[in-house]
């Protein structure tokens, strides 16, 4: 593979400190650009540009282009249920990020743009049952996503649709579902179910607790894509001749309350389960359907959810006795 400068937007988030790590093996120049603090990022490479700056600025945007090869957008305000259904304006300002990066990709002459997608973009409608039928790509339209995150996300699928069409940028699009994992969000109030749960198990181990909570009734049913997977996915998705956006996502179904026990059984615990009926829970079921990305690319989720998620629980726990440590300290 040849040497490629390359921006990733948002390098000190989840997906985006483990895509870097993953470039920076492959030999590339890297600039990666987060709006936090580098102190806050989840990982910090050497050897590459690290760069804090607020992308939904234009000029920020036109700076961190500059001279670069291939963009990869994975910078969104963004979290799990409890985040995205309270903060629907700030979500869908994260169309300023895309917008201005899109902008200053074509000015700059960057060849390639990928953008990170979301199957929060689906037809709610599509969703109402727990007993899934695995969503394929036109089931985005007719347009019923998930309200403020999902319509940012569909709104700027299409732009990058336009820029293709109208200036000749080649971008490509990913519908991630559910991408877990170590390095990322475990507590904070932006989490998602996976490092939620793994951390409400582990602070009832470290407190002795006996009970946990868990938000909805637990029925509701989701695919989890490890984040090894995804990056090879991302990449993949990059490479390849598929104009249209593509899922990305595990096809392995489970129920939350499935997933609580198998965290429980990784912990060697087992808690009592009070549902949260008011807490925000997303739709009813959602799962991948698979067949395209199969066909085209090869690519099927190699990582088992209770492999993964033994490794994410590690970290997690891991974290957690750190921060402990810290406010003991
Ligand atoms: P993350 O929150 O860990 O990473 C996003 C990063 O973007 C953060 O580090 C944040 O500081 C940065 N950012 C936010 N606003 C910015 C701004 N104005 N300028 C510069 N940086 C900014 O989230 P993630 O899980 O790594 O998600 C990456 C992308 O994938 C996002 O676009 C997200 O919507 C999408 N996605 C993620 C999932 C998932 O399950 N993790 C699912 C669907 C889609």
């Amino acid at each position: 593979m040849s040497e490629k400068t390359i921006l990733v937007a948002g390098g000190g988030g989840f997906i985006g400190g483990h895509l870097v790590a993953r470039l920076l093996q492959d030999g590339h120049k890297i600039r990666s650009v987060d709006i936090k603090p580098i102190s806050d990022w989840y990982q910090v490479h050497d050897g590459i540009e690290n760069v804090v700056a607020d992308l939904k600025d234009h000029t920020a945007c036109q700076a961190a282009c500059q001279g670069v090869d291939d963009v990869y957008n994975l910078a969104a305000d963004m979290g799990g249920m409890g985040f995205i259904e309270n903060n629907k304006a700030l979500c869908m300002l994260s169309v300023l990020i895309n917008t201005h990066l899109l902008q200053a990709a074509v000015d700059n002459s960057a060849k390639r743009f990928f953008y990170a997608s979301s199957a929060c973009v689906y037809n709610a409608d599509k969703q109402v049952d727990e007993d899934v039928v695995a969503l394929k790509e036109e089931d985005a339209y007719p347009a019923m996503p998930e309200d403020g995150y999902g319509w940012e996300k569909l709104f700027s699928e299409r732009m990058c649709r336009h820029f293709r069409e109208d200036y000749g940028l080649r971008t490509r699009v990913a519908r991630f579902h559910n991408v877990y994992g170590p390095d990322g969000t475990w507590d904070g109030g932006r989490e998602k179910a996976p490092a939620a749960i793994c951390r409400k198990i582990i602070n009832a181990v470290e407190t002795g607790e006996t009970e946990i909570e868990i938000w909805g009734d637990g029925k509701q049913t989701r695919s989890f894509m490890y984040i090894d997977d995804c990056i090879h996915g991302i990449l993949a998705i990059m490479d390849s001749d598929i104009l249209e956006p593509i899922n990305l996502g595990s096809d392995e179904l489970t129920t939350i309350n499935g997933l609580v026990d198998m965290v429980e059984e990784i912990a060697g615990v087992k808690f009592q389960h009070n549902h949260n009926l008011s807490a925000p829970k997303g739709v009813n079921g959602r799962n991948s359907d698979n067949s395209l990305i199969q066909k085209h690319l090869d690519w099927a989720p190699g990582i088992r959810l209770r492999d993964g998620m033994q490794k994410t629980y590690d970290w997690i726990r891991g974290e957690y006795l750190k921060k402990k440590e810290k406010q003991t300290a």
